[in-house]
């Protein structure tokens, strides 16, 4: 007798069914929680970069710069055999590596603001970053999750589903993976 069955027919010798319809209940709906647990673990970056929003209507159309904190965070199908999604370390040495090389004490300019690449270049030694699009939190916390990440997480089988980038303390932006 299968374990449904034997706990009904156990339940019946006490006529407690209201009792058995609770206990189903709430194994089906611990079960269906078990399931739908995804764990993930972040990462925090800390960077300085300088940038300007082309076409912005105010002062953020000036080349300025943040000290800029990011959250990367990361999913994978299962955890490793020691329990983790992958190192916190392993986060820091590729994306933030990535960061330190590309983005920190650089300046992120939109490939198509002519005018600031060059002003920037002029003055040597310059470390720009062409994005592709404008450098808004929004823009670069994109290219983190959609560029970057797939990048630097090659053969993990982990991935990034979010990046949130905080450019002051009171602003951040977040890109993410759509759920469903
Ligand atoms: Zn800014």
């Amino acid at each position: 007798m299968n374990e449904k069955r034997r706990l009904k027919s156990l339940v019946s010798e006490t006529h407690c069914v209201d009792w058995f319809d609770c206990l189903l209940r709430d194994q089906s709906h611990r079960g269906h929680e078990s399931h739908d647990v995804m764990i993930s673990c972040t990462r925090r970056v800390q960077f300085c970069s300088g940038h300007r929003v082309f076409g912005h209507e105010g002062k953020c159309r000036h080349l300025h710069g943040h000290n800029y904190v990011a959250f990367i965070t990361a999913q994978a199908d299962e955890l490793d055999a020691v329990g983790r999604v992958i190192d916190f370390s392993v986060l820091k040495e590729r994306i933030g590596g990535w960061i330190d090389r590309e983005w920190d004490h650089g300046c992120v300019l939109w490939e198509g603001d002519s005018e600031a690449i060059a002003a920037v270049g002029a003055c040597q030694p310059s470390k720009i970053f062409r994005l592709p699009t404008n450098p808004t939190a929004e823009n670069m916390a994109d290219h983190l999750l959609r560029i970057v990440s797939p990048m630097e997480l090659v053969g993990t089988g982990v991935r990034v589903v979010s990046v949130r980038l905080w450019e002051t303390e009171n602003c951040y932006a977040e890109a993410g993976e759509c759920i469903g």
